[in-house]
């Protein structure tokens, strides 16, 4: 008999007999491409047009981009600039890009043009492409981008705009010499695949390098029971953006398990989502708050009910009592609050619908889709206190919360330090609670919570009670500085209607919340100011709002 480790020893290195794991996300449109060829991708173009095409065209069309870039001279682990709208041409940029070995480089083009130049020169982009709206954009800043050699419009010859952009092509000239036969090369274990920078209110934006590896693990998790929530006949509708974290990965989840995708292009406003949505018969739908506060108003206003569609999946802030009360009485959609971020490609946890839930009373079930969800398998969670100390999973204690798994990062991009501390933890700047179930809850994200007297008071739990008002649209609370308490919460109030009454919205949330927790004041305004990812700006408004309470 020969043991186990003598076995080991003479198979070298080889710990067991199983395949090496060949890690290329290509594999995925190379999957879908065999098994799914004819499931459709829907897109609303730039021109309005909606335009349809398959998995098996975006497979082949993503080689010839490949191949093309290959000529052109992008060498492996070089990170390919995007300035992209949701379309089929990005989907084929993710596979073509780092199919070929490059890595997916997606620049958000809602940030400010300084932090654009930034980005795109930290990655060292030598190429990059963009949606022709955006060449206005480049062109201003190109002279200080000196390393780009080149810009393929995300169009079609005939439609390239007149662009003084450096050697300027269009995308389907640019994968014209492709060739559809190329075969995706092997890659190096953990070889990198695309690049996001978050969006850096304070200070420059910050790089997270993801890998094929950890791409592929994130985009098996979101596909499993505990994951998405994702049904085989689905129609998904992304209105995540592409530049998001991976667009939370569904370009990679959809075609891996032959679900159809719907584009919504540059239409964000509830007329197009609406109409895309009933002509694609879209069953699950993605997004951030804002996005769906808008499309909410304008169902109500028109009187449209989405008839077609089961569930929203939200995430990116947190999700109102009131938002979620909506779309179930309204709709009878159900919502999935999903949590995560750039850092952590992004998926971490998910509030699905379980059979316990069908149990509850209506307001049981909203109040507990409020909260952030489960941790996937492969992710962990703890909170810990100032010290360090991990706190219990009571669902009182908050804490900041910590975060490790294979598709969380450990350092940002081009950083000499690690991001986590020596057990592989990394510090999400969340203050989370943890129930003895599993589930999650944001209290606030550690900058925004207000200190008042040297207690804690959660901006995220008054706004939720706030938006519950019938005459307030949207709600946000920001601590803003106070001669007694050091700090007070303001709730500004987008409203939603004439109607202006700081008293009925004063005595609407006495009993709804600690007496001290009441807001100082409130002050009405026409919009809230959003942030390149949707959310809102509060750095800004606390600015603004910094002496309101003082003077
Ligand atoms: P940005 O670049 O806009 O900051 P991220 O997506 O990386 O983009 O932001 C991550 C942060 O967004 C999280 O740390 C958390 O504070 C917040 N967030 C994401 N999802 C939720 C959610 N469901 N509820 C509350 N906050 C959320």
């Amino acid at each position: 008999m020969v043991s186990l480790s003598s076995y080991i020893k003479k198979l070298g290195e080889k710990m067991s007999n199983m395949q090496p794991w060949k890690q290329n996300v290509a594999s995925i449109i190379d999957f879908a491409e065999k098994i799914f060829p004819d499931v459709e991708v829907v897109t609303r173009e730039l021109s309005g047009k909606i335009s349809t095409t398959n998995y098996k065209n975006i497979s082949l069309r993503a080689k010839k981009l490949g191949s093309a870039l290959e000529k052109f001279g992008i060498e492996k682990e070089q990170c390919v600039g995007s300035l992209a709208l949701n379309t089929f041409r990005n989907m084929e940029m993710y596979y073509g890009i780092s199919g070929m070995g490059a890595v997916m480089h997606t620049i958000n083009f809602r940030l400010h043009p300084e932090q654009v130049v930034y980005i795109i020169n930290h990655a060292e982009n030598r190429l990059i492409f963009l949606e022709p709206v955006f060449a206005p954009l480049l062109e201003a800043v190109q002279d200080k981008c000196p390393m780009v050699e080149k810009f393929v419009l995300l169009c079609a010859k005939e439609e390239m705009p007149e662009t003084k952009l450096k050697d300027a092509v269009s995308y389907e000239e640019f994968i014209e010499n492709g060739d559809e036969s190329y075969t995706w090369p092997e890659l190096e274990e953990d070889a990198p695949c695309g690049l996001c920078y978050t969006s850096g209110t304070t200070g420059n934006p910050k790089g997270v390098l993801y890998s094929h590896k950890s791409t592929l693990l994130h985009a098996w998790a979101g596909s499993s029971a505990n994951g998405l929530g994702l049904q085989k006949n689905d129609s998904i509708l992304m209105v995540v953006p592409m530049f998001h974290v991976m667009g939370w990965g569904l370009p990679y989840l959809a075609p891996m398990n032959g679900i159809k995708l719907v584009l919504p292009g540059m239409g964000m406003d509830g007329a197009a989502l609406t109409e895309l949505i009933e002509k694609e018969s879209v069953t699950l739908a993605f997004g951030v708050p804002t996005i769906w506060l808008g499309l909410l108003n304008y169902c109500k206003e028109n009187n449209i009910k989405l008839e077609s569609v089961k569930q929203t999946i939200i995430g990116g802030s947190a999700v109102p009592y009131s938002m979620i009360k909506q779309f179930d009485e309204e709709h009878d959609i159900n919502v999935i609050q999903g949590w995560g971020m750039t850092e952590t490609s992004p998926l971490a946890t998910a509030n699905l619908k379980t059979p316990a839930m069908e149990k509850l009373s209506k307001d049981e079930l909203y109040k507990l889709q409020t909260k952030q969800g489960k941790p996937i398998y492969g992710v962990e969670l703890k909170i810990v206190d100032d010290e360090g100390s991990e706190l219990p999973n009571d669902g009182e204690a908050f804490g900041r919360l910590l975060i490790r798994g294979p598709w969380i990062n450990k350092r940002y991009y081009k950083f000499e330090e690690d991001a986590v501390d020596a057990d592989g933890w990394f510090d999400t700047g969340d203050i989370s609670t943890i129930d003895p179930e599993g589930y999650m809850t944001i209290v606030d994200r550690a900058k925004d919570v207000i200190k008042s007297g040297g207690e804690w008071i959660s901006s995220v739990d008054l706004e939720n009670v706030a938006q519950g008002h019938p005459d307030i649209m949207q709600a946000c609370v920001i601590g803003v500085a106070h001669p007694k308490w050091d700090e007070r919460p303001l709730l500004l109030v987008v409203p939603a209607n004439d109607k202006k009454d700081k008293d009925d919205i004063f005595s609407y949330l006495d009993g709804k919340i600690a007496k001290w927790w009441k807001p100082d004041d409130i002050v009405f305004l026409d919009e809230l100011p959003l942030g390149a990812t949707g959310k809102v700006l509060k750095v800004n408004l606390r600015d603004q709002y910094k002496d309101h309470l003082i003077s």
